[in-house]
């Protein structure tokens, strides 16, 4: 990224916009005079989202940023998280309301009220305290998607400890990284997971995992498949249902400062080594329950709510666990993978529950859009009236058809722009509010500054492009990397260290209404005989191709134009296999679409694409196959023989 290079160009135009019906706007949880009164007093309007908790003890300043980066909200300020998400809910006279209605794999399914989950978080953190564990010792979580999973992490957060939840996928490798990297003192695991209609063992893997590993005092296990083979450790490994089940279902929770840890989450190693970003107590409790209330316009008692994130994941962390129970929501979590037994599950789920909003990423809607539009058909999604995306890009053409064919091409669906290191959503258009356009993430929050910058901070004009930065600190923030505050300062905050901008990694454009656009990673960036080309705007025209289903693009060098396009695509179950003729069709789409200086110099069809346990596209594996190196670091790769895949069928030519 030299200096001098001329800021990100603007492609893709994009002219269709969806103002909400009044019937919607009508009913919103917000309006537009949010803006402005957030604007007018940021501290005031964010001390009014903190009362939406309930605090032991009230904050005596609403922010204290003298330590920069390393902010303070909430200063003085005292309460139990668990205790807001759980118990307040049952005192408050809604004990019978259902918090979670899961559903396993095989079919099997289990409804737990709030008084239920009450119940099992004070039995669960009398469990982890019999075991020595205390405030701020760590303990770390590998479980897939069961009611157990949620209880864990609320029952670390009632008695102060931090969870450090490990994707139920990962290795033994990455767990024991993670376990070393916090010096977990507790690993809750289970005794095996369903994925695809099989039970496949997982304490087995934990074991091998923990080989050796000096800070780990016990683990325990939960009953899932009961798999007779599992193996126990005297003296460390304890069963859930022996150690949980006998405890007492009452546990006095104790309020904590606004500041004390809640948890660590790795990020999810798109970029690189995975980070263990550190979030704290109360403004991470206040953000996430204000933006699941807005964004979603979740009203509780009514609402069926769905996100299909993992635990794993910080969208599992904040809009499943976090956000929504502080709302007393009534959610679905599912366990088991889309098509498992078929694929149509989701939409089955949705009719069963009458699922009112849900919230699922843009490589699952490509994944719906190559099944068909047949099957969502099939079913009642009548009850749908908001839907929401997160994790990447949202191309336009797939926006559209999670609108039309999910939405019954009536409904808003907001783009929700956020990290790891953000905790919460940042900026999404507000259902009701906004005049949603497809393809855009649109405005900051209210309450949240993000601004649009060149290689020297200034806010570019409408039209351009460049680096997204938050200009301003906001409650949910990431307060450092664990143990590594080099690298949290340099990763974030050296980029524009004199304006002290929060650097997110992340390329943005400025359309001309001055909405947003996010345009992929920074170092994705393709820079082409001077023109610095986003990703994500070559992918987007590719995808709105009738024959084509995903797009990855890279930036290989070239010894003419610096970089030249490099795209791999996957074509739609019904197109033509991708001949001479094929490939050429779409080189030339691409050039219609954005213009010739897009044109991919070359298009691989490719059977897969590598993507991360999250379901991002690692384009960094790509690159090194459009250059001809050794493939790089795969240990966050959700499954390690896309990449022999891929290639393979390169050199064979198919
Ligand atoms: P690592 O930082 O280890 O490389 P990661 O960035 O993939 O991992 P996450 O924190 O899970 O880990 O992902 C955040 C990133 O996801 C954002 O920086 C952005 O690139 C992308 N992203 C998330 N939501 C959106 C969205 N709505 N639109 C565009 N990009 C998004
Ligand atoms: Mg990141």
């Amino acid at each position: 990224m030299t200096e001098q290079s001329p800021g990100l160009s603007n492609l893709l135009t994009e002219n269709r916009t969806f103002p909400p019906s009044p019937e919607f706007a009508e009913q919103a949880n917000a309006d537009t005079s949010w803006y402005e009164r957030a604007e007018s007093d940021r501290e005031a309007f964010w001390a009014e989202q903190a009362e939406r908790l309930h605090w032991d003890t009230k904050w005596s300043q609403v922010l204290d940023w003298s330590g920069a980066p390393v902010a303070k909200w909430f200063v003085g300020g005292k309460l139990n998280v668990a205790y807001n998400c759980v118990d307040r809910h049952v005192e408050s006279g809604h004990g019978d309301q259902v918090a979670i209605h899961w559903v396993g794999e095989p079919g099997d399914t289990r409804d737990l009220t709030y008084a239920d989950l009450k119940n099992e978080v004070s039995k669960a953190a009398n469990a982890l305290t019999s075991l020595g564990v205390t405030a701020g010792d760590r303990v770390a979580i590998q479980l897939q998607m069961i009611p157990e999973a949620i209880v864990a992490m609320l029952a670390c957060a009632r008695i102060g400890a931090l969870h450090s939840v490990v994707f139920g996928g990962f290795s033994p490798t990455a767990l024991r990284q993670r376990v070393d990297d916090a010096a977990a003192k507790v690993v809750i695991t289970s005794d095996g997971q369903y994925r695809r209609g099989k039970a496949a063992p997982m304490k087995a893997n934990v074991d091998e995992a923990l080989a050796g590993a000096e800070s780990v005092e016990k683990v325990i296990v939960v009953r899932r498949t009961g798999d007779p083979e599992t193996p126990m450790t005297e003296g460390r490994d304890v069963w859930w249902h022996d150690l949980v089940d006998e405890q007492s279902v009452e546990h006095t929770p104790e309020a904590f400062d606004a500041e004390h840890p809640l948890f660590i989450l790795y990020t999810s190693g798109t970029t690189g080594k995975p980070k263990g970003i550190l979030h704290t107590s109360g403004g991470y409790l206040t953000q996430v329950a204000y933006t699941h209330n807005v964004v979603f316009d979740h009203k509780p008692g009514e609402d069926v709510y769905w996100c299909t994130a993992d635990i794993g994941w910080v969208t599992g962390h904040s809009y499943i666990v976090y956000g929504p129970l502080a709302n007393r929501v009534t959610q679905v979590v599912y366990e088991g993978t889309p098509n498992t037994p078929h694929e149509g599950r989701h939409w089955e789920i949705i009719q069963k529950y009458k699922v009112s909003i849900y919230y699922t990423a843009p490589t699952l809607i490509r994944t719906f859009m190559k099944w068909g539009d047949d099957i969502p058909a099939r079913y009642d999604l009548s009850s749908l009236r908001v839907l929401g995306s997160v994790g990447e890009p949202i191309n336009p053409e797939a926006w559209i058809w999670y609108r039309e064919h999910i939405g019954r091409g009536e409904i808003p669906v907001v783009d929700t722009w956020w990290q790891t290191e953000t905790g919460a959503i940042m900026i999404s258009p507000l259902p009701g509010v906004t005049a949603t356009k497809p393809g855009s993430a649109q405005k900051p929050l209210p309450g949240i500054s993000a601004i649009v910058v060149d290689d020297t901070g200034k806010e570019v004009p409408p039209g351009g492009g460049g680096y997204l930065v938050l200009d301003k600190p906001w409650p949910s923030m990431l307060r450092g990397i664990w143990g590594d505050d080099e690298r949290f300062r340099e990763t974030y905050w050296s980029r524009f260290a004199d304006l002290g901008y929060y650097f997110a990694g992340d390329g943005a454009k400025y359309d001309d209404d001055g909405d947003i656009w996010l345009l992929g990673r920074v170092d994705d960036v393709m820079n082409v005989s001077g023109h610095r080309i986003s990703t994500t705007e070559v992918e987007s025209a590719l995808v709105s191709h009738p024959t084509v289903a995903e797009a990855a693009v890279v930036g290989a060098t070239d010894p003419t134009t610096g970089q030249g396009i490099v795209a791999f695509v996957i074509l739609r179950g019904n197109a033509a296999d991708g001949g001479e003729q094929a490939v050429q069709d779409l080189r030339n789409h691409v050039a219609k679409e954005i213009g010739p200086i897009a044109k991919p110099r070359q298009i691989m069809i490719v059977p897969e694409l590598p993507k991360t346990r999250s379901g991002k596209i690692m384009r960094r594996l790509l690159r090194d196959i459009a250059e001809n190196r050794q493939i790089g670091d795969v240990t966050t790769l959700a499954d390690s023989s896309v990449m022999d895949l891929i290639t393979q069928g390169l050199q064979t030519g198919k």
